[in-house]
């Protein structure tokens, strides 16, 4: 390493505190620059970007435009207040609303996903004056109090506060069916069956909303069957329950579409968004909010805000990411990439790895979950904790310069929209090689 990487590094250790980390464990990796699909780290070595960092550089690293356009809006005016109304931000809230269907036109803007949904569960409880909110048990919303009360994943367990006012459900997800069933459209039906008993059981009138990613990702990237999330609107019409969609990570052109949403063609009454919509290159979120929330604080004032809400850096890159995302067909390149070459490639290894028990995805959003037995569905790591054999699949890939996301037993195979075919099939190689290690665990 450098001596500047070496100071890094020893600074980091020293003073520097990681999230969801034992810090007397950490080794970080000193990234000292990236481009496009690839970082690199202190000694030269590059690395293939299978994780968007945290499933968020959709655009890949250091886009020129949006790099220029966060300089230019530094040199202009790095920062105002949410109470005055400023170019940058007035556009990026256009261009947000233009792409989100009709009746769901206005944006309030935070600075990450945690504080979208934060905001989000507080319109509803306002807007219904109910109490009570639902979320899937397989699902992440952030780490923040209320949104990680939200959360089902496994980090909420050290968290839970006792979880007052929040009650969950099981969301469809065929390959380990809560409900016995063996097809989608089974899946799906008995989802909303269970889902509705739910609501029928905390009563109806206390729930404010039902908070639901469109396709849960860090959970696992679990794509609805056909039907669900419709059932799951009929279900919030019929009882005045408000229905957030939380498209923190599969918005902005991760599943191929600009929203998760378009695929199932459902309108919820909000939307949570950050990560996708700048690729990260400056801390930003918000909930785009339908008509009818907007006109409850029409003439109510809404309570709450956040001092660098709309930040003019944040939005400048907001503003040039979407711009180039249109520009470039960088959604449209996810989308191909998903259908011809990430899912088919994905599908092929799973045929010849016996560790493989299960491929779902769409766009440039996989998971692969690997299992000691495929009959027994036994995972290669226990739900909420890592394990030597994962450790040695992701070793693998690392040493071999590809960085997947990991949880629990599952490789999120995650990289930028802007991922080329020939940069898939060098990351797919390596995994297929890592895979080889998984196979000696299985039975
Ligand atoms: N919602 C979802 C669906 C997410 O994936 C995440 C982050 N992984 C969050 C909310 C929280 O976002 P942030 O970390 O920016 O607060």
């Amino acid at each position: 390493m450098s001596t500047r990487a070496t100071r890094t590094y020893e600074l980091d250790r020293a003073h520097v505190f990681h999230s969801w980390s034992a810090q007397s464990t950490l080794d970080p990796m000193v990234v000292e620059g990236a481009e496009g699909s690839y970082f690199w780290d202190g000694d030269g070595n590059r690395y293939l970007d299978f994780s968007s960092q945290l499933v968020y550089t959709n655009i890949g690293h250091q886009h020129p435009t949006v790099v220029a356009a966060i300089q230019e809006q530094a040199a202009r005016l790095c920062t105002i207040a949410p109470p005055y109304a400023n170019e940058a931000r007035s556009e990026a809230a256009r261009l947000i609303a233009e792409r989100t269907p009709a009746g769901l036109d206005k944006v309030f803007f935070t600075n990450g996903g945690a504080e979208a949904v934060e905001h989000a569960v507080r319109m509803a409880r306002l807007h219904t004056g109910r109490p009570k909110v639902l979320s899937q048990y397989r699902s992440y919303h952030g780490g923040t109090q209320t949104a990680v009360n939200l959360t089902g994943d496994p980090r909420r367990w050290p968290n839970d506060t006792g979880t007052a006012g929040v009650a969950r459900f099981f969301g469809p997800f065929l390959y380990r069916s809560e409900f016995g069933a063996t097809t989608e459209e089974e899946e799906a039906a008995l989802a909303l069956r269970h889902l509705e008993r739910v609501v029928e059981m905390e009563g109806p009138s206390t729930i404010a909303a039902i908070v639901l990613e469109t396709v849960p990702g860090t959970a696992g990237v679990m794509p609805p069957p056909p039907g669900y999330l419709a059932g799951v609107r009929a279900l919030c019409d019929k009882h005045g329950i408000l229905y957030v969609a939380d498209e923190v990570m599969a918005g902005f052109g991760r599943t191929g579409a600009w929203f998760a949403l378009d695929h199932y063609g459902v309108v919820p009454d909000l939307i949570t968004f950050a990560k996708g919509v700048n690729s990260g290159y400056v801390p930003l979120g918000g909930v785009v909010i339908s008509d009818h929330v907007v006109e409850t604080f029409s003439t109510r004032p809404y309570p709450g805000g956040l001092t660098y809400s709309g930040h003019p850096l944040a939005a400048a890159a907001a503003v040039a990411t979407m711009t180039a995302m249109r520009d470039e067909g960088i959604v449209e390149n996810a989308a191909r990439i998903g259908a011809d070459v990430l899912g088919p490639g994905l599908r092929e290894m799973a045929e010849r790895h016996p560790s493989v028990g299960d491929v779902r995805g769409l766009g440039v959003f996989w998971a692969v979950e690997l299992v000691k037995d495929r009959a027994t569905k036994e995972p290669l790591a226990p739900y909420g904790s890592s394990s030597v054999e994962m450790n040695e699949v992701l070793t693998a890939c690392k040493r071999n310069g590809v960085i997947p996301l990991a949880n629990f037993n599952r490789i999120h195979v995650v990289p930028p929209c802007t991922v080329s075919e020939t940069e898939v099939k060098t990351g797919l190689a390596v995994l297929d090689e890592a895979l080889n290690l998984a196979d000696r665990y299985t039975v």
